[in-house]
């Protein structure tokens, strides 16, 4: 047995741990035998001293070890998975999925709930009457067979050593270190065990990890940890300096989703799902074409894939066959103080209030008002004149200082502006 203590000594004098001494941290957090403090300890020396690839190619294989794995494409084969790193308007799974099944090749994605200023796939779907995004293995072998979808939350027995890994970084300011992510994220994504997984690891002033380089080393590090335990992986990095498509909200989100695969999306949302989409069915060997993908949304395979998926998840078919739009009432335009371009969104606070307005979880057990929605009109680089009107916020009821303190988020100015590309960069 090797010794908390001895580790934490090596690991805080900056040493490289070896796969044994990583495996007995993940083990020791995930069966107890680690104190909180002990660790702690070990967070906040990986967090200062780093872990090398090695290293967090090791903690991500104890951690997934450390619970069930479904190993789904030993019977399904050409699996795909996608992970978003998390934005705000990012409704690219519930288009995905649907899209790329329709197009003939199987998807499985365990998603999570809205975290911080980003919202979840979870929380959007279950504004869909009657969704049920419980997943067990039995359950996603079944749906895999009948619709060649499964969308759902990670049952409790995946990656236990994430979970107390994940809830001491909460209080240890250790969230941040890209390790410590890589291996949180891979312990639950490669669980249920797909053949390729394709990454949108989003930057910008709306993505957790803001800057260009920050996002393209923790894709790197998600691809090639991803390749060494033996799943096929690339990314894509995204912007999200602005929110992805017209709508933020769940309802509207989900209604918007519904709209792009009926071939009626906005084109920033449609070009990342699609981009998405190509990347990672060459993964596995059978890549889509743009062509493809264009005919099963305009066609209607994409949307009706939507609906039998759902409704095997649980759905109500009367819901689905006529989609009701309940935005909350109290809407307040929101306008531009100046004339010029609009230079730029804060799109991190946009998510932050949508929270305080209701439309997020600021504690685990809240519950989300689904109704409260913005939908976005301008975007970066246009011109607007004084009093235009930006965007437009649904509030449950009416709220004049926070629909000004969403108006702020807007800053119209006189310089050139040009919106970042959306497609900032690829790591295969
Ligand atoms: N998502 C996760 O699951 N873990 C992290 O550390 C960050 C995002």
């Amino acid at each position: 047995m090797v010794l908390p203590y001895r580790i934490l000594e090596r690991k805080r004098a900056g040493l490289r741990l070896t796969e044994e001494e990583i495996r007995a941290v993940a083990n020791g957090a995930a069966d107890g035998t680690w104190s909180e403090g002990q660790v702690g300890a070990f967070l906040m020396a990986a967090a200062i001293r780093g872990l090398d690839p090695a290293e967090t190619e090791a903690l991500t294989r104890a951690m997934l070890e450390s619970g069930e794995r479904w190993e789904l494409s030993r019977e399904i084969p050409h699996l795909i998975d996608k992970h978003s790193t998390g934005g705000v308007g990012d409704k690219v799974s519930l288009i995905f999925g649907p899209l790329v099944a329709s197009c003939g090749l199987p998807v499985v994605m365990l998603a999570g709930r809205g975290l911080g200023h980003t919202s979840g796939t979870i929380d959007k779907l279950e504004a869909i009457p009657g969704m049920d995004l419980r997943l067990d293995r039995p359950r996603c072998l079944d749906l895999l067979r009948r619709c060649g979808l499964a969308i759902g939350l990670a049952t409790e027995g995946i990656a236990p050593a994430d979970r107390r890994l994940y809830a001491i970084r909460d209080v240890t300011a250790t969230v941040d270190s890209l390790p410590l992510i890589t291996g949180s994220i891979l312990s639950k994504k490669l669980a249920t065990g797909a053949a390729a997984v394709v990454f949108d690891v989003k930057t910008g002033n709306g993505a957790f990890l803001t800057t260009p380089e920050g996002a393209s080393d923790l894709a790197r590090m998600l691809v090639e940890t991803s390749k060494a335990l033996g799943t096929a992986a690339s990314a894509l990095i995204t912007d999200m300096s602005r929110p992805l498509g017209r709508w933020v909200g769940h309802t509207s989100e989900v209604m918007e989703s519904l709209a792009c695969l009926e071939g009626n999306g906005p084109a920033d949302l449609l070009e990342v799902t699609l981009a998405l989409a190509e990347e990672v069915s060459a993964l596995v060997g059978h890549p889509l074409t743009r062509a493809e993908l264009d005919a099963a949304l305009a066609d209607g395979r994409a949307r009706r894939r939507f609906d039998e998926w759902a409704v095997l998840q649980g759905a109500d078919p009367a819901w689905l066959a006529e989609p009701s739009f309940p935005l909350a009432p109290a809407e307040h335009p929101l306008r531009a103080t100046g004339s010029g371009k609009l230079q730029s969104v804060d799109t991190r606070q946009i998510g932050l209030l949508m929270v305080e307005a209701g439309g997020g979880r600021p504690h685990p057990g809240a519950t989300i008002d689904f109704g409260v929605s913005l939908r976005v009109d301008a975007r970066v680089g246009q011109e607007v004149g004084e009093g235009n009107e930006l965007a437009r916020l649904y509030l449950r009821t009416p709220n004049e200082p926070l629909a000004a303190r969403f108006e702020a988020c807007f800053t119209v100015g006189g310089g050139p502006a040009e919106p970042p590309p959306l497609i900032a960069g690829r790591v295969g």
